[in-house]
């Protein structure tokens, strides 16, 4: 089959490599120069395992191709997906679907035969109905048909969870579009993957209830580790002894410095302000908005009483910025509230991340750069984890506690212990809902 994708960001260049491998002709669309031409050099604009060596492999097959301009990609298309970004619409918390609907006029002028016109972003209930209107609107001739299928491959392990994913979600209102989606995922359909394929509306829902839930989980993590730290508990037990009953499982129940990243924040609070617009407000939600906010609070509060206060003249070492580990994507991370608040509270921060730093020095302004933490480590008066890296997970915490001038260590994510910090030789170490003491 022949696919155009409109979008190469995170979720756009992924499913159109794997739709590639699944044997499509794909042809990727994006307005971004620079990433097209990027991609023509066979470089990636983004950090992602393994999709170098996929997008290669395909490219050279002659099943995938990168370009600026739409009509190529259209012409002969059995189906467009449009993958471009929903942000939060500045001021009133909606997801902002000027892209979408730009896509979609876009798609209107160009296409000339039979289309099905697919949207992967993350969009609002009603959405691909009113995409169905503005296409219509622009180009009344076009023979078309909408399907929904929201993404749901996390950043980081991006291309197993797209080639095996839990289940995949298609939206549709005729057989036409049914039947495109079968041949595009046939792949998937063979390999026994749960498809689930439903109105365009529940598609719609499905995507903001599961991110949602997934948010409330770790909220909720997040807040029974402030009563442990309150009443002696460790919440590191506490999870794992939740976690291993099935109905609740172990994942996402890890306690931290707050939800961050491209989809958690804007996806909550979009699902929020669709409840509020339907009469139907979702106040649980509205809730882990609020609390998630209060957590990152806390983490400054927590860091500024280790510093004795104030974190004035203090120097600080930072491992980790991206919201979690095995990306580069800065968006919404806990850093960039945590981070601010270090350096306008009159710290020198010394920051540290495998792959943060090209975003990372444009949304942190103020803090320096360092190529490991043994480096960024030197004469400081506290080291932050903040995101958990696997280069962090192992570090020789003697050599690093011999490198600052106080030995603090506030371990953000529970990678290490109040014991190994103890036997390293640091006088003061804090965790999130653990005992500090070994
Ligand atoms: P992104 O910002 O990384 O990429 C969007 C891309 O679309 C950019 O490269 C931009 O230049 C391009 N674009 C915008 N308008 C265009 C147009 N008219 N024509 C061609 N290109 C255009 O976004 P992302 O992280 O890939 O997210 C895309 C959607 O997928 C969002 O709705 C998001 O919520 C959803 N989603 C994201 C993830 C994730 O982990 N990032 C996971 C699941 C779902």
């Amino acid at each position: 089959m022949k696919i155009a994708m409109i979008g190469t960001g995170y979720v756009g260049l992924v499913s159109g490599v794997c739709f590639s491998d699944f044997g499509h002709d794909v042809v990727c669309v994006d307005k971004d120069p620079g990433k097209i031409d990027r991609l023509n050099r066979g470089e990636i604009p983004i950090f992602e395992p393994g999709l170098d060596r996929l997008l290669d492999k395909n490219v050279e097959a002659g099943r995938l191709s990168f370009t600026l301009d739409l009509a190529p990609a259209l012409d002969g298309a059995d189906a467009v997906f449009i993958a471009v970004g929903t942000p939060t619409r500045r001021g009133d918390g909606h997801a902002d679907l000027s892209y979408v609907m730009a896509a979609a006029e876009e798609i209107a002028k160009t296409a000339t035969g039979h289309i099905v016109i697919v949207t992967k972003s993350t969009v609002p209930v009603g959405t691909n109905r009113k995409v169905a209107e503005t296409v219509r609107a622009a180009n009344p001739d076009l023979d078309f048909d909408v399907a929904s299928n929201p993404e749901f491959l996390r950043e980081g392990a991006a291309i197993d969870d797209f080639m095996r994913p839990d289940r995949v979600v298609v939206g549709v209102e005729t057989d036409r579009a049914a039947e495109v989606m079968s041949g595009i995922y046939r792949p998937l359909y063979l390999r026994d993957a749960p498809i689930v394929t439903t109105d365009l509306e529940s598609a719609e829902m499905i995507k903001y209830a599961a991110n949602a839930f997934l948010a409330t989980k770790i909220t909720f993590i997040n807040e029974i580790a402030a009563l442990c730290e309150k009443v002696g508990a460790d919440v590191k037990e506490v999870s794992r002894g939740m976690g291993l009953d099935n109905r609740i499982g172990n994942k996402f129940l890890h306690a931290g410095p707050g939800y961050g990243g491209s989809c958690f924040p804007k996806d909550t609070k979009a699902l929020a302000r669709i409840g509020q617009e339907h009469a139907a407000p979702i106040s649980l939600i509205e809730t882990v908005i609020k609390v998630n906010e209060d957590v990152k609070r806390r983490m400054i509060e927590k860091l500024s009483e280790l510093c004795g206060g104030s974190f004035n003249g203090k120097r600080i070492a930072v491992l980790g910025v991206t919201f979690k580990p095995n990306t580069d994507d800065m968006r919404d991370a806990p850093s960039l509230t945590i981070v601010p608040a270090l350096v306008g509270g009159g710290a020198e921060v010394r920051v540290v991340d495998p792959q943060g730093k090209s975003e990372g020095e444009r949304l942190l302004p103020g803090v320096t750069w360092h190529d490991d933490p043994y480096a960024a480590a030197e004469g400081s008066d506290l080291l932050v984890i903040l995101t958990e890296w696997n280069e962090f997970r192992a570090l020789d915490l003697g050599e690093i506690r011999g490198r600052m001038a106080t030995a603090r260590l506030a371990d953000l994510r529970n990678i290490y212990s109040a014991r190994d910090a103890a036997d390293a030789g640091f006088e003061t170490y804090v965790s999130i809902g653990r005992p500090d003491h070994a």
